[in-house]
C-alpha cells in the first residue's frame, strides 16, 4: 500500500489554501463540505474564489505566500500555476511538520485527493495513489451506481438509533447480528424507498422486540425491463443482488437473470402464449409460500409489471396475506422498443397521444374500441397483436384509418437480435407472412413510424 486511507475530522479545523484559481477553488469546495475553516492565501484571487466568501466561511489575503503563514495550521493546500511557489509552499510545509497536497504534483505532496462519494455519514474514498485519477474516477462512478443516495439516510437512522441499541441488545456480537439483519432486511428497504417513518417504526419494533419483522420474507415486484440488461433501474439490480429467491418468466432474458445473486435459487414460471408453465393462480400462491418461509423474493416481470404484467393480481394476493412488496417499475416495451427503433410514440408534428392496448384478450378474441384507435394524430401500440395483426389492420381500416398509415412490428426491441419490419396497414400482414417472427413482438401504428428511417439507431438490422 502506497497511501493509506484515513479520514480526517476537518471541523473548524483551520486549513491554509495557497492560490487562488478554479483548482483551488475546488479544493475550497471540498474541505468546506467537511466544515473546514479555510484561509486562502494567493498573489491574486480570481472572481470565482472572491464569490465564494458570500456563500463559504473564507478568509482570504491577497498577497505573495510567506513561510510564517502557515503559522497555526495543520493542513496546506497549494493550488497556484506557479511551480516555485508550490515547490516553496511544500519545502516549508515539511519544515514545520504541516501536512501539503500540491496540486498535480504527487512528489511534493504529504497527501492525496481520493475520488469520493459522499453519502454522508458515510464517505467513500478511491485512490489510485495518484498513478490514474481518471481510473479512480470511472471506479467512483460505478460505486455510485451501485450506493444510491439514501445509504447516507441509512447511516444517520443508525447513527441516531446507536446508543439505543447499545444500551438495549447484549453482547456485542448479538449487535453486529442485530445491525446487520436491519442494514440488509426490512428497515432499510423501508429507508430506501423513503418511507422513514414506517421505517423508525419497525426498526423500534425490533429493538423493543415487539415483532420480529427481520425473519419475515418480502417479494420485490420488478419490471426487468423489455431486454436489454443495462436497461434495468439502480433499485431493480440492488433487490435482485440481495433477493435469496428469484421467480422469473419468459420475456426476461438470460443476461439479465445473470445479474440476480449469483447463489439465489431460480424458478422459471414460464408464461409461453397459451401454454402458461405455471398458471397465475400457483404463481400468486409460489410467491406467498415463498415469503412465509422468510425468504425474499424477487418476482422479475418483462418490461413493466403494471404494463400488461398482471402485476396488480399478484401483489393483491400479498395484501390478502400480509406480506410486505415493493413495485419497481421498469421500462416497458413500448417505451423500449420505440426508443431503439427510432420511433417517437409522440411527436409535435404527428401525435398528441399515445395509446397502449393488448391484441390479446382472455378469451384470444380481440374486441378492442376501433372507432377510438383509428382516429387521427395519436400512435397506437399493441402488444401482443401479431397473432390478430390481419384483423387489427382491416378493423382500423374500416374505421377510418388510411391504408396507407405507416406501421411497425418490432421484434426482440432492445436486444441484440431486435428487428424492425415496417408497412402500411395494407401491407403489412402481407409481408410478416413470408418473415418467421420470433418472439416477443410489438406493434406500433401511426404516422410517427414514417420517422423510423431518418432516427433509427439499428439501420443495418431494419427491414
Ligand atoms: N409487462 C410487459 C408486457 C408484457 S405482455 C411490458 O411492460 O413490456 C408481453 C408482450 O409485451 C409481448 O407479447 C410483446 O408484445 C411485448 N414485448 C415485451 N418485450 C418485448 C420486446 N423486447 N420486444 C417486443 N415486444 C415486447
Amino acid at each position: 500500500m502506497d497511501y493509506f486511507p484515513i479520514c480526517l475530522k476537518l471541523k473548524n479545523l483551520p486549513c491554509l489554501v495557497v492560490g487562488a484559481g478554479s483548482c483551488a477553488a475546488r479544493k475550497i469546495e471540498l474541505l468546506s463540505r467537511a466544515g473546514a475553516k479555510i484561509t486562502v492565501v494567493a498573489r491574486e484571487i480570481s472572481p470565482q474564489v472572491a464569490a465564494m466568501q458570500s456563500t463559504h466561511e473564507l478568509t482570504i489575503h491577497e498577497q505573495e505566500f510567506e513561510r510564517d503563514d502557515l503559522y497555526g495550521f495543520k493542513l496546506v493546500i497549494s493550488a497556484t500555476n506557479d511551480a516555485a511557489t508550490n515547490q516553496y509552499v511544500s519545502e516549508c510545509a515539511n519544515q514545520q511538520n504541516v501536512w501539503v497536497n500540491v496540486v498535480d504534483s504527487p512528489a511534493l505532496c504529504d497527501f492525496i485527493f481520493p475520488a469520493i462519494v459522499d453519502r454522508a455519514p458515510i464517505t467513500i474514498a478511491i485512490s489510485s495513489g495518484g498513478s490514474s485519477p481518471v481510473l479512480a474516477r470511472l471506479l467512483r462512478a460505478k460505486i455510485e451506481t451501485l450506493i444510491p443516495p439514501t445509504y447516507g439516510i441509512l447511516g444517520k437512522l443508525a447513527e441516531k438509533f446507536r446508543e439505543t441499541v447499545k444500551q438495549k441488545i447484549h453482547p456485542p456480537s448479538n449487535r453486529r447480528i442485530f445491525w446487520e439483519n436491519v442494514l440488509q432486511g426490512r428497515v432499510a428497504e423501508l429507508v430506501f424507498s423513503g418511507q422513514m417513518e414506517a421505517a423508525e417504526s419497525a426498526l423500534n419494533d425490533v429493538i423493543n422486540q415487539t415483532s420480529l419483522p427481520e425473519n419475515n420474507g418480502e417479494v420485490y415486484l420488478i419490471g426487468a425491463g423489455p431486454g436489454a440488461a443495462d436497461l434495468l433501474t439502480f433499485r431493480a439490480l440492488r433487490l435482485m443482488q440481495q433477493a435469496d429467491v428469484v421467480v422469473y418468466d419468459r420475456l426476461v432474458s438470460p443476461d439479465i437473470l445473470e445479474m440476480a445473486r449469483r447463489d439465489s435459487e431460480k424458478i422459471y414460471v414460464g408464461k409461453e402464449r397459451s401454454q402458461h408453465a405455471l398458471p397465475q393462480e400457483e404463481i400468486n400462491a409460489l410467491l406467498v409460500k415463498l415469503a412465509k418461509e422468510g425468504k425474499r423474493v424477487a418476482r422479475l416481470k418483462g418490461g413493466d409489471p403494471f404494463i400488461f404484467g398482471r402485476g396488480g393480481e399478484e401483489i393483491e394476493m400479498l395484501v390478502e396475506h400480509n406480506i410486505a412488496f415493493q413495485v419497481v417499475p421498469g421500462i416497458t416495451a413500448a417505451t423500449g422498443c420505440a426508443s431503439y427503433a427510432g420511433i417517437p410514440l409522440t411527436h409535435r408534428d404527428h401525435a398528441q397521444s399515445c395509446i397502449f392496448v393488448t391484441g390479446h384478450l382472455k378469451d384470444d378474441s380481440i374486441h378492442l374500441n376501433w372507432t377510438q384507435l383509428a382516429a387521427p394524430n395519436q400512435t397506437v401500440v399493441i402488444y401482443m397483436g401479431l397473432i390478430g395483426l390481419e384483423k387489427i389492420c382491416e378493423s382500423l381500416i374500416s374505421h377510418g384509418s388510411a391504408a396507407d398509415l405507416p406501421i411497425a412490428l418490432i421484434e426482440k426491441g432492445t436486444t441484440s437480435q431486435q428487428r424492425v419490419i415496417t408497412g402500411t396497414l395494407s401491407t403489412l400482414p402481407e409481408i410478416v407472412k413470408h418473415e418467421t417472427i420470433k418472439p416477443p413482438s410489438l406493434i406500433i401504428i401511426g404516422t410517427v413510424v414514417s420517422l423510423h428511417e431518418k432516427l433509427s439507431w439499428f439501420a443495418n438490422k431494419t427491414n
